[in-house]
C-alpha cells in the first residue's frame, strides 16, 4: 500500500524509518518530512491545513492509508475530512482529539468515567479562578485549557505566584488556549508513559517511557518539548500497567465509543505515580516526541499493518504488539539558544554515529544550498540506541552521540538518571 505520513520531526522521522521497514507498504509520501525522513520516503509539499488538497493528493497518489504525525492536524479536524473522503487515517477525529486539545474536556471525561485524576475547576474568568484557588493547596497548578505547545502548564508554589500567572494568563499570554484555565490539585509522584493503540474498541499497549522535560543535567530549569527519553520505564511493573489499563485506559476508550466519539489512533496517557496509584495527568492524540522514537527502535511489528487495522477497526486481530525487551534510550541534541531562540544554520556531521547499531533521527535539520546538513529548528537530532538495559542503552547512545560533529549543538548528559540509580541499587 501507498502511506502519506505527516509531519516533520523526530517522531516522524522514526515512524518514517519504521513504516518503510513494513513490508506491506509499497511506497511512502512524507509532508513535508525532512532530511533523515528522506531517506526513507519521498517529501512531497503539501498546506496540511487545506483538508481538500490533501484528499487530493491521495486520489492521486492511490494513498491506502494517511498517518498523522503531529496534534494540531488532529484538533483541527484533518482525519475528519479524510474520513469522510473514504480514506483510511491513523489518527482521531476531532472530537475525540479533544482528550488533548482540551484539559477542561478531559477532566470532565474522568469524572464521567470514574478515571483517577487530580481534582479540578473550569474557570473562565479571573475571579472564578481566583475563587477556585482555595479549593486545593499549594503548589497551585493551572492550565490553559488549549493546545499551547506544552507551554500552558504553570505550576506556582505560593498563591501570590498563582494569581499573577492568572493575571497573565487571562490577559491573553495563550490567546482563545487561555479563555479558559483549569485549576487543579497537585499531585505528588513519579512521572511515566503509558502508550496504547486502539481503533475505538479494541485496546493493544505499545509500550512504557519516561521523558527529561527540563533543559539541564538534573532536571534544573525551564521545561521543553523533550531532551530524551527511555522506554521501557520499570517502574511502570506489569501490577501497575495492568491498573492502567483496566482504570484508565479502557474506561476512556469505551466512554468515548459509547458517547458516540469512538477514538481511533494512538492514546498517549501521561500519568503520575502516586501513593495511591496511577493517576491520569493528561492525555495526548498522538506519539510523544521524542518517546515515539524509542517505542519504534523496539517495536517488532509491521507498523503499516497495525496502524491500517487501527483505521479500518480491525485491531481486534492483533493480540498484543510485540516489543523488544532491551531497553531503548535516545539523546536529544539541540541547538545552542534552545529553549529559547535556537541558533539555526550550525553545521553537522553525523561521522560515525550510526555504526553500532545506533539510530540518529532527525528533528529540526535541513540541507543548506551546498547539500551541507545543518541545524534549522531547537531540538535537531534524536540519538538513539538500545541496551540490556538502562545503564547499557545510555552509554551505547552517548557512544554515538560524541562521534557526532555539531559544534553549535549541545545535549543532556543525564538521560535516564532515575533508572539507572535505582540500576545500582
Ligand atoms: P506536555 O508538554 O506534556 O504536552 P502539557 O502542557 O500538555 O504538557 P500537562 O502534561 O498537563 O501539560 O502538564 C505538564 C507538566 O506539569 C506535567 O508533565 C507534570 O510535570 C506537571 N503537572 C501537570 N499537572 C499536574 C498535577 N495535577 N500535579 C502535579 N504536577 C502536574
Amino acid at each position: 500500500m501507498n502511506i502519506l505520513l505527516i509531519g516533520s520531526g523526530g517522531r516522524e522521522h522514526a515512524l518514517a524509518w519504521k513504516l518503510a521497514q513494513s513490508p506491506s507498504c509499497t511506497k511512502l509520501y512524507a509532508a513535508p518530512g525532512n532530511p533523515g525522513i528522506a531517506e526513507d520516503a519521498e517529501c512531497v509539499t503539501l498546506d496540511v491545513a487545506d483538508h481538500g488538497a490533501v484528499a487530493e493528493f491521495c486520489t492521486n497518489k492511490d494513498i491506502a492509508l494517511v498517518v498523522v504525525g503531529p496534534e494540531a492536524p488532529l484538533v483541527d479536524g484533518l482525519g475528519d475530512s479524510l474520513r469522510a473522503a473514504g480514506i483510511a487515517v491513523f489518527g482521531p477525529n476531532a472530537k475525540p482529539a479533544q482528550l488533548e486539545g482540551s484539559k477542561g474536556f478531559t477532566k470532565d471525561l474522568c469524572e464521567r468515567a470514574g478515571i483517577p485524576t487530580a481534582g479540578y475547576v473550569r474557570t473562565t474568568s479571573l475571579d472564578e479562578a481566583t475563587q477556585a484557588l482555595e479549593r486545593f493547596e499549594a503548589p497551585h497548578v493551572l492550565k490553559a485549557d488549549g493546545l499551547a505547545a506544552g507551554k500552558g502548564v504553570v505550576i506556582a508554589e505560593t498563591r501570590e505566584d498563582a494569581q499573577a500567572a492568572l493575571a497573565d494568563m487571562f490577559g491573553g499570554q495563550f490567546g482563545e488556549a487561555g479563555a479558559e484555565v483549569v485549576i487543579e490539585e497537585f499531585m505528588a509522584g513519579e512521572e511515566a508513559s503509558f502508550f496504547a493503540l486502539t481503533d475505538g474498541t479494541a485496546i493493544v499497549p505499545i509500550g512504557t517511557a519516561q521523558d527529561h522535560k527540563r533543559i539541564g543535567d538534573g532536571d534544573v530549569g525551564p521545561n521543553t518539548g523533550g531532551m530524551g527519553a527511555y522506554s521501557p520505564a520499570p517502574i511502570l511493573t506489569d501490577d501497575l500497567q495492568a491498573r492502567v489499563m483496566a482504570e484508565i485506559i479502557e474506561p476512556t476508550v469505551t466512554t468515548l465509543r459509547e458517547e458516540g466519539m469512538p477514538y481511533s489512533g494512538v492514546l498517549y496517557a501521561g500519568l503520575m505515580l502516586t501513593e495511591t496509584g496511577p493517576k491520569l495527568i493528561e492525555y495526548n492524540a498522538r506519539f510523544g516526541d521524542p518517546e515515539c522514537q524509542v517505542l519504534m527502535m523496539r517495536l517488532q511489528e509491521d507498523l503499516a499493518e497495525l496502524m491500517l487495522a487501527c483505521a479500518e477497526g480491525r485491531l481486534g486481530e492483533f493480540s498484543d504488539a510485540k516489543m523488544a525487551p532491551e531497553t531503548a534510550l535516545t539523546v536529544v541534541m539541540a541547538a545552542k539558544g534552545y529553549p529559547g531562540t535556537p541558533e539555526k544554520g550550525g553545521s553537522i556531521d553525523l561521522g560515525q554515529a550510526q555504526a553500532n547499531g545506533a539510530k540518529v533521527f532527525h528533528a529540526g535539520t535541513k540541507r543548506d544550498a551546498n547539500g551541507t546538513l545543518v541545524a534549522n529548528g531547537g531540538r535537531v537530532l534524536n540519538v538513539t540506541a538500545t541496551g540490556p538495559n538502562v545503564s547499557e542503552a545510555q552509554r551505547a547512545a552517548y557512544q554515538a552521540v560524541d562521534a557526532i560533529d555539531f559544534p553549535t549543538g549541545f545535549c543532556r548528559r543525564d538521560i535516564g538518571w532515575r533508572e539507572i540509580k535505582r540500576e545500582r541499587k
